[in-house]
Parts: structure tokens; C-alpha cells; sequence
């Protein structure tokens, strides 16, 4: 496996994903990756874990079975000035913190809140990464995204959930070709995160590998390859 590593991952904790960390753990290892990512949902999301499920993550080794483990979260927008449904106490107990729009969590807006939203989650110090910002439900405008990405050093992701044709965010491969297009103009760094809720998904990053190499996006922009890219966008404070 080329990639190194996965970084948006579920495990049983998020109650609709149907892996435990060992599982994940072994999965992983078998992938060949190095470093493992697991970003279960926050408690805003219907069905997943208590806070005290992110307070406790001290516990979980940081190295098993030879794959390094990083411990975040997934935290969902709940708001249009970007507030998150984690605090930033909550986020400073954790090794990185995914941000996303999840409907369940909150009503879309118009295409200017919803790319002020983002905005101000970028601001956050502890947002690393933007979870989906393929989600067309939520339009924005996203040469104004890859900006705040680029002044705020956050990721934004190619999400292979999303480009799956079968998935349900539909038309994320045009918005993801879009958001690719301007991250090359400015020289933005993209991740690639699977989404993964089960195992044998880890690293399976099969339709947004293909949309790189189909757009030629350069590689040289794809943090996965390289353990050093990503250390510029991990713990900022
Ligand atoms: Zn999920
Ligand atoms: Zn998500």
C-alpha cells in the first residue's frame, strides 16, 4: 500500500459502524498501512458515544500491533457560526479532530452561511481536517473554503465514501473535482480518508485514487504518501 495512513475511520462507538478498535487495529495491519486514524462521531450524532467516551481515550495504547494509533474525533458542526459539538477542552484530549456537516446535526443554509460555517470551523485550532466537503446539500463557495484551508492549515478531504456510486452524497464527485481543482491553483494539500465503518474498508481509498490520477492532481499535494506532510496540519496548539 502506497498510502500510509487513514485517517477518518469508525469503530462500534459510533453506533452505526460495526468494528471494534482491535479489529480496526488488525485491519490496518493487514492493509499495510503505518498509522491508523479513529475518528468516531461525536455525541451530537444520534446513536453515538457519551462524551466521556472521548474523555477516556487516554487508555488506548498509541502503538498496537506495530501500527501507530491516533485517537480523534469526528465533531459535527451545530451551528452557522461554526460552533462544533465538542468543546475545545473535549478536542484537547485528543490526538486530531475531524469537522463535518451531518445533517442530523444541522439544517443546511444558504450557500454564504454554509461557507461561513466552515470558515469559522477552520479558525477553530483544533479543527486538522474537514471532513466531506463534497456534501452537496450543503453548497459553498469553495475557492473561499480552499483559501481558509490554506490561511488555517487544515485539510480538506477526498472522502472515498462520498465518490462511492453507490453512497448517498450524491454529485460528490463533481464537487470534489471542483474543490481538487482549486486546491492545485493555490497549492493546497488534500487527505484521503476512506470513512471507513467496518473494517475491511481501512485504507480503501479506491474512487478518490481514481479521480486524482483521472484529473491528475499532483501527487506532491496528497498528504497520505508522506508521514512528513502531515505533521505541518496535526497539533497546532
Ligand atoms: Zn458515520
Ligand atoms: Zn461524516
Amino acid at each position: 500500500m502506497k498510502y500510509l495512513f487513514d485517517l477518518h475511520t469508525h469503530t462500534i462507538a459510533s453506533g452505526h459502524a460495526y468494528s471494534t478498535l482491535q479489529e480496526m487495529v488488525s485491519a490496518a495491519k493487514d492493509k499495510g498501512i503505518k498509522l491508523l486514524g479513529i475518528s468516531d462521531h461525536a455525541p451530537a450524532m444520534p446513536g453515538s458515544a457519551y462524551i466521556y467516551h472521548f474523555h477516556n481515550t487516554r487508555v488506548i495504547p498509541r502503538n498496537m500491533q506495530d501500527i501507530k494509533l491516533m485517537i480523534g474525533v469526528e465533531a459535527n458542526i451545530i451551528s452557522h457560526n461554526g460552533k462544533l459539538d465538542m468543546s475545545k477542552e473535549d478536542l484537547r484530549n485528543l490526538d486530531y479532530t475531524i469537522a463535518s456537516f451531518h445533517p442530523p446535526c444541522i439544517k443546511a443554509g444558504s450557500k454564504k452561511e454554509n461557507t461561513k460555517a466552515l470558515l469559522r470551523v477552520m479558525e477553530n485550532p483544533y479543527v486538522n481536517i474537514i471532513g466531506h466537503p463534497d456534501d452537496v446539500r450543503f453548497t459553498m463557495d469553495y475557492e473561499e473554503i480552499v483559501l481558509g484551508a490554506k490561511e488555517n492549515k487544515v485539510l480538506l478531504e477526498v472522502n472515498n465514501a462520498s465518490l462511492n456510486p453507490k453512497g448517498f452524497r450524491v454529485d460528490a464527485v463533481k464537487a470534489t473535482r471542483e474543490i481538487l481543482k482549486f486546491c492545485e491553483k493555490y497549492d493546497q494539500p488534500v487527505i484521503l480518508g476512506s470513512d471507513a465503518h467496518i473494517s475491511c474498508d481501512i485504507a480503501n481509498f479506491c474512487y478518490g485514487e481514481k479521480l486524482v490520477e483521472e484529473i491528475g492532481f499532483p501527487q506532491e499535494l496528497i498528504v497520505n504518501l508522506s508521514m512528513e506532510r502531515l505533521k505541518g496540519f496535526m497539533k497546532k496548539i
